[in-house]
This record gives structure tokens, sequence and C-alpha cells, in this order.
């Protein structure tokens, strides 16, 4: 037997069903994982309760279910993840890197990026206060290098000041990701092209935090014909779960990776699509661009 290290993920928010976009993603990051012999791990981004319905992350483990992307191991959920991600902040706060404002959007709407008022201390320490990470201090630019798109260079401070914590209490993404990818122990981060621009304030958070670097491959982003990303605020539709529907979905989505497949495979069983495309996944296949029609 082969033994890989590789350890990928899912990590969906659940603030309503996987839609197409979500599956090639979710589908990319499996066979990258799966063809490496390596594990494939779910983690639900239920950070942010006010956009998750009930019943959302459900509805996500069914549908991944449907079409044959099964993960190892328990599903892991943020909700309940409160304290390592306490532990992080506090950390950052010991290095200085993190600070508390009070400023309001509305007060600094002039400008592009949050201006970094507060750090110096909270412009108004009554009000309540969100944590933010500092963009001018450690390495810049932030170099990494991403499997598809080559070396990206990224300039932290161009991005701003980049909220932690809010001030409702609730965990950013870009705190609770970086936390998580390291205790999971994941070592690549295979997801859609509308993270690239993330990946810097992670990068700048693993260094600090001492947490290693795991290789990342940004797959195309699936746009509709408007030229937008599918959301569900564009109400891209929900995948379906009815195996008839699943099939050529499944034949679509390894079209959108990229991958060799043949037309007489549309109605074939989801696990006969999914072995072949395991064994022939070829990541140098992806076309090099951030977005594409689907
Ligand atoms: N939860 C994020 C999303 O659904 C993705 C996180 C990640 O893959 O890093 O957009």
């Amino acid at each position: 037997l082969l033994m890989s290290h590789y350890r990928g993920r899912f990590a969906p928010t659940p603030s309503g069903p996987l839609h197409f976009g979500s599956l090639v993603a979710a589908l990319g990051s499996f066979l990258d994982a799966r063809h490496a012999g390596g594990q494939w791990l779910l983690r639900i981004e239920d950070i942010d309760p006010p956009r998750c319905p009930p019943g959302a992350s459900d509805t996500i483990l069914r549908q991944l279910e449907a079409f044959g992307l099964t993960w190892d191991g328990p599903v892991h959920y943020q909700h309940d993840r409160s304290d390592s991600y306490q532990q992080a902040l506090s950390c950052l706060g010991k290095l200085g890197l993190v600070y508390p404002c009070s400023c309001s959007r509305r007060e600094w709407r002039e400008h592009p990026i949050y201006p970094g008022w507060c750090r110096d201390g909270a412009q108004a320490p009554h009000k309540s206060q969100a944590w933010r990470l500092r963009s001018d201090l450690g390495l810049r630019p932030v170099i990494w290098h991403d499997r598809l798109l080559g070396e990206q260079a990224f300039d932290p401070a161009e991005l701003g000041d980049t909220i932690l914590k809010r001030k409702d209490g609730l965990w950013a993404y870009q705190l609770a990701v970086v936390v998580d990818d390291a205790d999971q122990g994941i070592s690549d981060v295979v997801r859609g092209a509308d993270l690239l621009d993330n990946t810097p304030w992670q990068r700048q958070l693993q260094k600090a935090l001492g947490l290693p670097e795991p290789r990342y491959l940004h797959l195309p982003l699936i746009v509709g014909r408007d030229g937008k990303k599918l959301s569900k605020q564009n109400l891209a539709p929900a995948l379906p779960c009815d195996d008839d529907q699943v099939r050529p979905l499944l034949y679509r989505a390894l079209r959108a990776l990229d991958q060799p497949v043949e037309k007489s495979q549309q109605q074939a069983p989801v696990a006969e699509q999914l072995a072949a495309a395991i064994e022939r996944w070829d990541s140098t296949r992806l076309q090099p661009v951030t977005q594409r029609d689907c």
C-alpha cells in the first residue's frame, strides 16, 4: 500500500445548498487527494450562524454523498472551535500583530481599505470592538507558489487590516481557516480562485503563528453567462441528489476541470465515473485561468 501524507479538505460555508460551482471545487480537491492516495476531510465552516439557514449543513452532506464524494473521518464543524480561535488571537496579541478597533464602516467609507486608525489604541474604547490583523508589519510582499497559477505575490498592506474577530463576537473566516487547516494537518488546499486574494492574509497568519504552509491550488472559478460567480445570491440552482440528474452533472464537472472524459460516460454510474477520474486525474491539464463559463 502506498503511504501518503496528503491531506486535503473541502470547507463549504453552509449558507445554502451546494451549486455547480461548489461541485467543481469539491470534486477538484477530492480527485487531487484520492489520486495521491491521500485523505479528504470535510469541514463545515459554520462560524456565522445568521448566514447559515438551519438544515443547510445536512443538505450539503447529502449532496456530497449523492455525487460519491465521501470524506474520511468525522465531519469537522467550526461552531464549537471558539477556544482554539481565541488561543490563536491571544497569541497574535502577544506578538503585537492584532488590535481592537471600534471604527464603523461608515466612518471610513471614503477610503478604499480600512486606514488603520485604531492601530495605536481604539478611537472609541467604550464602543464595541472588532479585532484586526496588522498588515503593515512582517514580511512584505507575501510570496507563495500556486500549483496552477505559479508564483503569487501580494502586499498585505494593499489589502488592509483584515478583521479576525467581529464586533458581534463572531470569528472571521481568515483566522478560523488557518487554525483549522493546521489542526487538521492539511497538506494541500485546493479551492476556487475566488479565494486567491485571501491567501496573503492566511500566509501571514500561518507565519506569525508558526504554522506549516500548505501547498495551494486555486481552481478556475465557474462563472455564469453574465460573467458573475455562481452563487446563492445569483440564484445558481442547488445540486440535485437524484441519480439521473447527478450523473450528467458529474460528467460536466469533470469537463470543467479539463479532465479527459468521453461523452459515452455521461450516463455512467457515479462510482464508475469517479473511479476513472481518480485514476486519470492530472492537475496539470487544468488551464491556468482564474475563471471560466459554466
Ligand atoms: N468556506 C469557504 C467558502 O465556502 C471556503 C474555505 C476554503 O476553502 O478555504 O467559500
